[in-house]
């Protein structure tokens, strides 16, 4: 099953991702997190993205098409992926539909994560992250059992995006309102978009998640 989550920064796209890996053997195929991978190894791709992405800006298109093309390629992805950050410009999701048609490969649903616009800005600017596993956390909403403590890894160091404060979250709103909302009419006009009330707790939301996959 090939899935994508689609919705604003800090909607839940990679909450939900790592939900569905672990419950699926699905591959979750993050694009923030491969080019955040790119700029610490100051590759090539790092060097040309780090900038871009500290504004809140989109990366090239070609880039990101280059980026997810070879990764759907190798073979763990055979069972299939959760794309989540990735298409976000209908370049990209027109770029998709050819690789996936290449490749024999068919998208099954996207599934629309709809939240306010005020709670994503309180959800990006109290998220945090397990420096070794990538776990995702939240000050208020997700807080780890034991304080300071990673739940699956047992970890104690962790991590906050450069980009996750609100001056940037404007930049990065009106980047997914003016390139990124165009893909919910596309997505829709071919039959597999399915919409969920991302505003409702982690577990609700994979659930009604789970619900539409369920008929995919
Ligand atoms: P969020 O989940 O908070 O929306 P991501 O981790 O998906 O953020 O993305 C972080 C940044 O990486 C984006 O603001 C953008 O600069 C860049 N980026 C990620 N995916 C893409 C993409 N598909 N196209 C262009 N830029 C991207
Ligand atoms: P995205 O990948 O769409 O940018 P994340 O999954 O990283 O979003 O979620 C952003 C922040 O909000 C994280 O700190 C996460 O723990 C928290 N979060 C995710 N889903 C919910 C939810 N349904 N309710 C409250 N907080 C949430
Ligand atoms: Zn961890």
């Amino acid at each position: 099953m090939n899935l994508i989550l689609l919705g604003p920064p800090g909607a839940g796209k990679g909450t939900q991702a790592q939900l569905l890996q672990h419950e699926r053997g699905l591959v979750q195929l993050s694009t923030g997190d491969m080019l955040r991978a790119a700029v610490a190894s100051g590759s090539e791709l790092g060097k040309k993205a780090k900038g871009i992405m500290e504004k809140g800006e989109l990366v090239p298109d070609g880039l990101m098409v280059g980026l997810i093309r070879d990764r759907i390629a190798q073979p763990d992805c055979a069972k299939g992926f959760i794309l989540d950050g990735f298409p976000r410009t209908e370049a990209q999701a027109r770029a998709l539909d050819q690789m996936l048609a290449e490749t024999g490969k068919k998208l099954d649903r996207v599934i629309e994560m709809e939240v306010d616009e005020k709670a994503l800005t309180e959800r990006i600017v109290g998220r945090y992250t397990c420096a070794v596993c990538g776990t995702g956390y939240h000050e208020k909403f997700k807080r780890p059992k034991v304080e300071g403590v990673c739940d699956v890894c047992g970890s104690k160091q962790f991590v906050r995006r450069k980009d996750d404060n609100a001056e940037t979250m404007k930049t990065r709103m009106a980047a997914y309102r003016a390139q990124t909302e165009p893909l919910l009419p596309y997505y829709s006009g071919r039959g597999v978009l399915r919409k969920v009330d991302g505003m409702a707790s982690m577990d609700e939301v994979h659930r009604q998640i789970s619900g539409l996959l369920a008929g995919a």
